[in-house]
């Protein structure tokens, strides 16, 4: 899933691993993780998290490498924030290459007037238990009803979805990440998607394209 901060990478991510029934590989999730249990890595990336930095290739490598040889990701997985620089990106190749499978791999691209950022993302707020992503415009009710996936009451904002911190995160996104579409466009799996329309809407267009390259039904 590649698009910019607040696109809806996250939220699609999370429709297409309940429906394929695959993981959805967040490395902004996994550090988030490492850093409320103070591991080793999470003390090293916090400030830069929290500045909205992007963390040394070397350490989301080191995760994503992990994760994919998982045994739950054998069907499958969606990467949700990584690749976000060239160098990623030539590992993950690698890493795929070193799997079998190279041929097999889709890339979405979800695009989004860049205007309309900053409302999704000020309007944002995660379940703190199962980091579901809701938006304060849409999906305010399940403060009162709880996650609709796990049920907690407890939500949380992310320390990164601040003004200053968000014009940061487009900044690094429009120069170490958006030219990975030049490096990704050519490839047979890629896929545009306009993610402005709504959530269902964007889903069909997603599913259909995988459906159709895997030859699954819709
Ligand atoms: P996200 O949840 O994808 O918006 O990521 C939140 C933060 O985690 C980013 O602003 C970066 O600080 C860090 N991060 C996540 N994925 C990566 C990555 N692939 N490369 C470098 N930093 C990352």
């Amino acid at each position: 899933m590649f698009g910019m901060p607040g696109v809806g990478k996250g939220t699609q991510g999370a429709l297409l691993s309940d429906y394929y029934e695959i993981p959805k590989l967040s490395t902004g999730e996994i550090l988030r993780h490492e850093i409320e249990n103070g591991t080793d890595v999470g003390i090293r990336v916090a400030q830069i998290m929290h500045e909205g930095g992007l963390v040394p290739d070397h350490v989301v490598e080191f995760i994503v490498r992990s994760r994919i040889y998982s045994e739950d990701c054998n069907r499958g997985f969606i990467l949700d924030g990584f690749p976000r620089t060239l160098n990623q990106a030539v590992y993950l190749d690698s890493l795929l290459i070193e799997k079998g499978w190279f041929n097999s791999i889709l890339i979405v691209y979800l695009r989004i007037d860049e205007v309309k950022l900053s409302s999704r993302i000020l309007g944002r707020f995660l379940c703190a238990s199962c980091g579901n992503i809701f938006h304060e415009n849409f999906n305010s009710s399940v403060k009162v009803s709880g996650c609709s996936r796990c049920g907690s009451l407890d939500f949380m904002h992310r320390d990164d979805d601040e003004k200053e911190k968000i014009r940061n995160r487009i900044k690094i996104y429009q120069e170490q990440t958006f030219p990975l579409i030049e490096f990704y466009k050519n490839r047979h799996g890629f896929l545009v998607v306009d993610a402005d329309a709504n959530i269902e809407v964007v889903f069909k267009n997603i599913t259909f394209f995988v459906n159709k390259h895997f030859d699954l039904c819709n």
